[in-house]
């Protein structure tokens, strides 16, 4: 087997000490069950994390909150620096966290490289937004007022994770929140604890070098179970989750019972709408990457191609030999295209969706299956499959977080393929491909595309952090990362000064005493 040197990236990451079970008493080490993870790439357990109590949540809590005092006074181009520091060590870890998100997830070396480039920029992105957190001055309409409006810090944001991006989301939301002001308490996925406490170390260690409270970050491991402890907290005004929309529902549910505000950013179910004059050449990169990036586990992954009758064979018949040039196998080998499913469940869920595409009357056009044999020891590697199919399948309608591509045909108007694109209950990212500037602007207006994200000739995956990312529809409808997304994580507040000597009443309403 080639070494790709993952016990000295553990080892730097500061992970090697809860390999050999001596925690070091930092609060968010918890006392609950043991999660072991398992790498899907080999099979091989990496470490065990212990999890979160509801004793311990306490604590976490109490740390949170008492943090959360002293950093709200810091004045936010000072918290500025602060994430400035983080971003410098993650420039410095950058390959070792890479690597961990890649072994501990399964995405490709060079896709883990990507994301803790993503949480760099954001860092970036953060230290110019702590100079920028500004509000509107207004004209008042009584003489001798001032009107303006400011935003204070939150106060404990919670942030739940998925498992497929395990470091960014939550470096999307804690860089912001941090110099918005706010305590963060994070959650990631219990399929990727490792990535949750290596991001953790380096944060601790950037406050502790600053003198300032660990609080400030915190981490809380385990399932649902300890999600819920936040999503029912009181103490938590905001709780900013990513996952499933059957996730969404329950903690959209839970925060609004208590009259809290949650950021939700859910599945999707994305597509590309190839025009009758789209390049193909590129229509087919696009899809390709968007269709098998992160073995399909991308929550912008391109699940349908929407493609005119006109040039649909042609466009089927390019993909299709784009699919024999893939290569699967170990993702930390940069010669790979493809590593492997999370978990044999999902491996199960992905052969699940292949057989009920068949069942609904879909053709088989790229068969899929599991891989057997040395290298794929785990059970997760799996064929990228493409299916043509009606959009109106229910397995079409369902997001199957797999490398699994369906075509669909339009003939007729752009606005057939359009009605196609929107006619599913996800709205996160879309796409065009096309050299009509008329079909690109139809789909870009008011009656195109309903997503968050909508592209022209680039596909539905990855996304830049200076816009705001997020989707319409049960994707949730959250909006993270660049743009005015930091406004949700502080409070507005509205101030009337009155420099005169009388008290005029607004709407010139008389009251004298
Ligand atoms: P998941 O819904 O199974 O889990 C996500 C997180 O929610 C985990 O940390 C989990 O422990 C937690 N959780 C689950 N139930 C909970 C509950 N009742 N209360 C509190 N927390 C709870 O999702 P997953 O399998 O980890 O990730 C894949 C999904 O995430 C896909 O649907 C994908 O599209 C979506 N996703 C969306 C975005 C986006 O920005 N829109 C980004 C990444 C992933």
């Amino acid at each position: 087997a080639i070494d790709f040197g993952m016990d000295k990236a553990l080892q730097r990451l500061g992970l090697k000490e809860i390999n050999e079970g001596t925690s070091t008493g930092s609060i968010h080490f918890g006392s609950g069950e043991i999660i072991s993870s398992y790498s899907p790439v080999d099979g091989s357990l990496i470490g065990k994390v212990k999890t979160t109590s509801p004793e311990d949540y306490e604590k976490v809590m109490d740390a949170a909150t008492s943090a959360f005092k002293e950093w709200r006074l810091l004045p936010a181009p000072q918290r500025g620096e602060i994430v400035r520091q983080f971003g410098q060590k993650l420039r410095e870890l950058k390959e070792p966290l890479g690597k961990l998100v890649s072994y501990e997830m399964g995405k490709s070396y060079q896709e883990g490289l990507g994301e803790v480039q993503e949480m760099i920029d954001i860092c970036d992105f953060a230290v110019g937004l702590s100079r920028q957190l500004h509000g509107l001055t207004m004209h008042s309409e009584r003489p001798g007022h001032r009107m303006y409006e400011q935003y204070h810090p939150l106060g404990v944001v919670g942030i739940i994770s998925a498992f497929n991006f395990p470091v960014a989301v939550w470096a999307w939301n804690t860089a912001l929140a941090w110099v918005c002001g706010d305590a963060c308490v994070w959650k990631p996925s219990e399929k990727t604890p490792l990535c949750g406490v290596a991001c953790q170390n380096i944060i601790a260690q950037v406050l502790k070098e600053n003198n300032l409270p660990e609080g400030i970050s915190c981490l809380i491991n385990g399932d649902y179970r300890v999600g819920e402890l936040m999503t029912q907290d009181k103490r938590v005004p905001l709780v900013s989750a990513t996952g499933s929309i059957r996730m969404g529902k329950i903690v959209a549910q839970a925060v609004a019972g208590r009259l809290g505000k949650s950021l939700l950013e859910l599945g999707g179910n994305n597509a590309i709408i190839v025009t009758p004059d789209a390049d193909i050449k590129m229509t087919v990169i696009g899809a390709v990457f968007g269709a098998v990036g992160t073995a399909g586990q991308r929550c912008t992954s391109t699940r349908r191609l929407i493609i005119h009758e006109s040039v649909y064979d042609k466009v089927k018949n390019a993909i299709t030999d784009a699919y024999q040039q893939l290569r699967i196998g170990n993702p930390l080998d940069e010669n790979n295209h493809v590593g492997p499913l999370i978990d044999t469940d999902a491996v199960k869920m992905y052969l699940n969706a292949l057989q009920e595409a068949e069942k609904e009357g879909g053709t088989i056009l790229v068969e899929g299956g599991v891989l057997q044999g040395d290298h794929y020891d785990s059970g997760c590697y799996v064929k990228p499959a493409i299916v043509e199919a009606e959009n109106s399948f229910q397995i079409v309608q369902e997001e199957t977080f797999a490398p699994i591509l369906y075509l669909l045909k339009y003939s007729g108007d752009v606005e057939n393929a359009i009605a196609q694109q929107n006619g599913v209950v996800q709205g996160l990212s879309s796409a065009i491909m096309t050299n009509s500037l008329r079909d690109a602007e139809r789909f870009l207006s008011a009656s195109g595309s309903d997503c968050g994200i909508a592209n022209v000739n680039i596909g539905t995956s990855g996304a830049e952090i200076g816009g705001a990312f997020g989707g319409e529809k049960e994707t949730g409808g959250g909006r993270e990362s660049g743009s005015d997304a930091w406004k949700v994580y502080m409070r507005r507040q509205t101030n009337t000064i009155n420099y005169t000597t009388k008290l005029p009443l607004a709407q010139g309403i008389k009251f004298d005493l």
